[in-house]
């Protein structure tokens, strides 16, 4: 039986983002682990904007990420993992509480410039009391989103932000040279090692360095892959007719056949320009996954690979034109799933594995410290509302994802959350009608509440269960706000009141 189990849980590769019918049997519990003799190293490396399925451990066509991929095959990958929200702030707490946005209460990146997250009971940040309970604690953060103004960096003993241009982003390679330098001082230093790495290369305008702007070319078959996506340049191209900084965030140097020529330099979305985008997209994968091998090369040299628990994890995703639409911040299943690896450390002889089965980034924190005994973490373990998914007894079907409360300016208005269980995809709207799509059969967007009422009742319960708990009082945005991070969010795309989308108006 157990084999069996385990055979079911090698769940093919799905490589466009399929889901299994709403009727199918769940997929089998992931393995269970055991437990370490004491407490390991922990290197927590973040990919931001990153879209699972342009990565080739995830069955994407080019061979993005070949580092990557070698890291996968020892490891546990988790084919249906969903972001707590496609915004990279929230999405890190989420990653470092266990919490959803709701319950730790920062529920956009705009908010992070004006109300700081604070490390108190029952929102505690488990680099907070990782290091209270003896671990060493350090992070490296790429861009702004994360920056010292957020609260973020709550626990951490050394934070490493830079703000390299106005824009606050830098490289991986340049973080490396920073995290490689910490290493070099610290890493034989007594005591556990909680690490953080945040990258930010695959984020919006993705102009990676040569001579990955020049790696990937379109051709036949990455059209049809386009094709295959369902992408409508036509209908992106009528969402963003009015916006030309967005277009600017993301559309570069088109043919010129695919401009305007009636209004001159203006920016055309076509299937070309949609395929142009991704080429830069998959060279700055490709340059994100050359440094992030290094730096699985740099914890090699330091002895912490093969003793550390390692997760390899997306803050969200990139919609690259999909659903019509070409940055992140909305609820799609392209921005809310996300790839997640995850390596045990040689000791526990865990088997590298595939698992299929619907997880949360809520459940990152909780598997990773059910893996030892740590003394005094117990106001943490028992503030998660993620689980152990490596008990052997993880059942939980169902995930939440909310939506920014910085609104994309994509139609929708609103606080939104969506429940993910089997292939529903229950949508919440507090100040709205809910919604109901079967992911199986008609996708995101043919709603089929009226056929289903039973099963929305359901998920409309469990919904609403889930946001009455514990949920986090917000405070008020105070008057003083961090206008230099204001600006730099914007210089990222997410412009007054926006994220990641069309931004004001223009007639240009
Ligand atoms: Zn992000």
């Amino acid at each position: 039986m157990r084999a069996l189990a385990l055979l079911l849980a090698l769940a093919p590769l799905t490589g466009c983002g399929d889901e299994p019918p709403a009727q199918a049997p769940r997929a089998p519990a992931p393995p269970a682990a055991g437990q370490l003799a004491a407490p390991p190293p922990i290197v927590l490396i973040t990919l931001d904007t990153i879209r699972r399925e342009h990565l080739s451990c995830y069955g994407y066509f080019r061979a993005t990420t070949p580092r990557l991929d070698a890291f996968a095959a020892e490891s546990l990958v988790f084919e249906r993992a969903l972001a707590s929200m496609a915004s990279t702030l929230p999405s890190h707490l989420t990653l470092l509480t266990g919490l959803y946005p709701h319950q730790h209460g920062m529920t956009s990146n705009r908010r992070g410039a004006s109300v700081p997250f604070t490390s108190e009971v029952g929102r505690l940040s488990a680099a907070a009391v990782l290091a209270q309970c003896g671990y060493r604690t350090a992070a490296f953060v790429s861009a702004s989103p994360l920056s010292l103004t957020t609260g973020i960096q709550t626990g951490f003993q050394h934070y490493s932000y830079r703000e390299r241009s106005a824009a606050a982003r830098q490289r991986a390679g340049d973080t490396n040279a920073l995290v490689f330098e910490w290493l070099e001082r610290h890493a034989a230093e007594p005591g556990p090692l909680f690490l953080w790495v945040h990258y930010f290369d695959t984020h919006e305008p993705n102009e990676p360095p040569p001579p990955y702007d020049t790696r990937y070319q379109t051709d036949e078959r990455q059209r049809q892959w386009i094709r295959e996506r369902g992408i409508d340049p036509a209908a992106l191209e009528q969402r963003y007719s009015r916006s030309s900084s967005a277009r600017r965030h993301f559309l570069r140097n088109p043919p010129e056949a695919a401009r305007d020529e009636g209004k001159s330099g203006k920016l055309r979305v076509t299937l070309d320009s949609v395929a142009e985008l991704m080429n830069r997209y998959d060279g700055s994968l490709s340059y994100l996954d050359e440094n992030l091998g290094a730096l699985f090369d740099a914890l090699r040299r330091h002895g912490l690979y093969h003793e550390a628990l390692i997760v390899v994890v997306g803050d969200h995703g990139q919609s690259l034109g999909e659903n019509t639409w070409l940055g992140h911040g909305t609820i799609t299943n392209v921005n809310t799933f996300v790839p997640l690896l995850l390596r045990l450390p040689d000791s526990l002889a865990m088997a590298p594995q595939r698992s299929a089965t619907l997880v949360s980034l809520t459940d990152v924190m909780p598997t990773l410290l059910a893996r030892f005994e740590l003394p005094n973490s117990e106001l943490l373990s028992g503030q998660f509302e993620g689980e152990d998914v490596l008990s052997g007894a993880f059942a939980r079907d169902f995930a939440l994802t909310e939506r920014t409360a910085d609104a994309p300016k994509d139609g929708e208005s609103g606080r939104q959350f969506a429940l993910l269980s089997g292939a529903w995809k229950y949508i919440h709207r507090p100040e709205g009608q809910d919604e109901l799509y079967d992911l199986a059969a008609g996708g995101e967007f043919v709603d089929v509440l009226a056929q289903h009422p039973e099963v929305g009742a359901r998920l409309r319960a469990e919904t609403l269960t889930l946001l009455a708990r514990r949920p986090a009082l917000l405070e008020e945005a105070r008057g003083e706000v961090d206008a230099r991070l204001i600006e730099q969010l914007e210089d990222l795309g997410y412009g007054g009141g926006d994220d990641e989308g069309p931004d004001e108006p223009s007639d240009d």
